[in-house]
């Protein structure tokens, strides 16, 4: 069986194109998104709407929260904050309800867990940022891989004597020992690497490949910038930060 694995796209229609091209390409079977559809980029209801109509799983992300008005956002700065309420004009009724109502956490029977950012605290929407942090997640996993995204930055940590971290695009996911996979964004890249980011996990070769594709980043950026958003937002996308 396949997944596709995709999160933080930020409303960047150019990026989601792309991936849903790949993930029909690779003939996926199931697709998981793990939030942060909107915000930040021109195309919200675009997005939102692609993601829905791949009937997959669908878990909340702290922007999907903070504009459909279930997640306060003085915590947000000022840039994310006046997205959110670009965002928020942009939306149906019903699309903002739809965010709403999207859950937290999903596990897929004995497979996998999905979250946006932690495990022991996800309406937190904290950051695993080291082993320690990952650590605490990995205590509360019942599947031998939980999928994760929320920081834009993929990175592998495995439970062992310790907690290790890599970086390596190609995961063996092993059933006696568990694995937390961030699989970077979709949208708004942020570990200098530009290219929209995503995962495919084969449960046959019980492997995850982190896959980077290009996509039309001028046209995205050029695109926020036109909706009167802040610049920067637009720019980062060049740098991937
Ligand atoms: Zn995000």
């Amino acid at each position: 069986m396949k997944f596709g694995i995709y999160s933080d796209i930020h409303a960047n229609l150019e990026a989601l194109e792309v991936v849903l091209a790949e993930f029909e390409r690779e003939q996926v079977d199931h697709f998981i998104c793990l939030g942060d559809i909107v915000g930040y980029g021109a195309n919200p209801s675009e997005c939102l709407e692609l993601v829905r109509e791949r009937e997959g799983i669908t878990i909340a992300g702290n922007h999907d929260f903070a504009i459909s008005g279930k997640l306060n956002i003085d915590f947000f700065n000022s840039y994310a904050k006046e997205a959110v309420l670009w965002t928020r004009q942009q939306l149906s009724r019903e699309q903002l309800q739809y965010l709403r109502d999207l859950d937290l956490v999903h596990e897929w029977g004995d497979t996998l867990t999905a979250v946006h950012g932690t495990l022991n605290f996800p309406e937190m929407f904290d950051y695993i940022q080291t082993s320690y942090d990952a650590h605490l997640s990995l205590e509360l996993l019942n599947n031998p891989v939980c999928f994760l995204g929320h920081s834009h930055v993929p990175v592998t940590f495995k439970q062992g004597p310790t907690v290790t971290f890599s970086m390596e695009s190609e995961i063996e996911i092993e059933t006696d020992s568990k694995t937390l996979v961030n699989i970077g964004s979709v949208g708004q890249p942020r570990d200098e690497n530009p290219r929209s980011s995503f995962c495919i996990y084969d449960t046959d070769l019980k492997k995850v490949f982190i896959r980077r594709m290009d996509y039309d980043i001028d046209k995205a950026a050029g695109k926020i910038i036109e909706a009167g958003l802040p610049e920067i937002l637009g720019e980062r996308l060049k740098y991937g930060r």
